[in-house]
């Protein structure tokens, strides 16, 4: 038996991070078992937003590199097909027709139970059951009814989705059996609260994927993050590359309790994976991330900017805040001594050669001529230059500035 598991998003127009870590697990799973993960937009309503929210999610999964393996399908296309079942099921006295709809009899009697991989064993009485509608009477199939259809059309063999849909199931399983399909095994795994204990949302912070990329995580760690989200192989390994995460990945080891986004582990872990990166390779993270947010910084500077703040940020999104001073002006000011601004200003006048060792050993001469301490003695001077107490290095710095810009930023903020 081939595994074929399917992710299947409702084209709302963003994607939720907690939808894409249970995709996540639908990819890892596939992967491992040498199985298909199907990609199915569940666009139950007609709205005219369809193919640019399809857009946006091909383009989220496409980021995290979480693939599909078939073409695309879309639940609209299987109205007909649903239509069809529904009267067939009408014709062998499974299904009746109440105000213009089509509903499906339910068993009253008995339970509908199912082993699920992350659960155990669930069983749901029947008579709590309601006949389900299966065809509004506008001629639209329920999500009820075409979902479980679509596992069926689609030769499902798990059906690996949110626990939110636990409900659901008693009513799809019943459905496949009354066409007489194969029942996929289930797996419901765990929701995704925020550090109150409530569903994720916007009140957290970031959830949608897009949000993610533009706040310069790297879709290696997100994908690394989003996995330990209610799995985890044991106690302890936290960083997985995707070779050794699609190597461990277990359905067993899912928790069924819920999981908890933490955003600071993510940016540590985003951390980690920044500074694993070659010097070369960051400085290209960098240069891509800020084309692609709208900043025309010469890319030879980004390049040499990129060692001195590699150990520094956890998130591409920083730099612009930390470093931006190299490629904009900034608002002078002095904080503290003015003398000592001055001064730097007289030292680096004529230095040669202007390099971050030499910037170094005259600004160290500078204050201990003043006789101040070094962290009284370069704020002022760090504030003057880069516009701000936190920076990158400030020789450094001071260096892929440049003499002019240095001398004439050192001068304004002395004024
Ligand atoms: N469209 C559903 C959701 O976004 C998925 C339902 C399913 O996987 O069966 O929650």
């Amino acid at each position: 038996m081939t595994v074929r598991v399917r992710m299947a998003p409702s084209p709302t127009g963003f994607l939720h991070i907690g939808g894409v870590r249970t995709f996540l697990f639908n990819w890892l799973y596939a992967r491992q078992q040498g199985g298909r993960n199907l990609l199915r937009i569940e666009n139950t309503d007609t709205s005219r937003e369809v193919a640019e929210a399809f857009d946006q999610i091909k383009d989220s999964l496409s980021w995290l590199g979480i693939e599909w393996d078939e073409e695309p399908t879309f639940q609209l296309d299987r109205i007909g097909d649903c239509r069809r079942v529904a009267e067939q099921l009408v014709s062998d006295g499974r299904a009746y027709e109440d105000e213009g709809a089509i509903r499906f009899r339910m068993p009253d009697e008995g339970v509908t139970a199912w082993d699920d991989v992350v659960r155990g064993r669930v069983e749901v009485p029947n008579e709590t059951i309601e006949d389900l509608v299966l065809v509004r009477s506008d001629g639209r199939p329920t999500y009820n009814f075409a979902s479980p259809m679509e596992d069926v059309w689609d030769r499902i063999t798990h059906v690996i989705r949110g626990d939110d849909h636990i409900s659901n199931t008693p009513k799809q399983i019943n459905i496949i059996r009354a066409v007489g399909g194969d029942l996929p095994v289930y797996a419901h795994v765990p929701n995704i609260f925020g550090a109150d204990g409530k569903k994720l949302s916007k009140r957290h912070g970031a959830v949608g994927v897009d949000e993610f990329r533009d706040a310069g995580y790297l879709p290696e760690a997100m994908v690394n993050f989003l996995a330990l989200l209610g799995w985890a192989p044991d106690g302890e390994t936290t960083i997985m590359s995707r070779d050794e995460l699609v190597r461990r990945f277990s359905l067993e080891r899912v928790s069924s309790s819920p999981a908890q986004f933490d955003y600071a582990k993510l940016d540590w872990m985003n951390g980690v994976y920044l500074r694993a990166l070659s010097t070369d390779a960051f400085a290209d993270r960098l240069v891509i991330w800020l084309g692609e947010h709208g900043y025309e910084w010469d890319a030879e500077l980004v390049r040499r900017a990129a060692p001195l703040v590699q150990e520094k940020i956890a998130r591409l999104g920083e730099f612009p805040g930390f470093a931006g001073f190299l490629f904009e002006d900034v608002d002078v000011s002095v904080d503290g001594d003015a003398e000592v601004v001055r001064a730097a200003r007289d030292a680096l006048a004529d230095l040669e050669p202007f390099t971050a060792e030499s910037i170094e050993a005259a600004l160290r001469g500078v204050v201990d001529r003043l006789g101040l301490k070094p962290r009284q003695g370069f704020q002022p001077i760090r504030v003057a230059v880069t516009g701000s107490t936190v920076s990158p290095g400030l020789f450094e710095s001071i260096e892929l500035l440049g003499r002019e810009t240095t001398l004439s930023r050192l001068a304004s903020a002395a004024r």
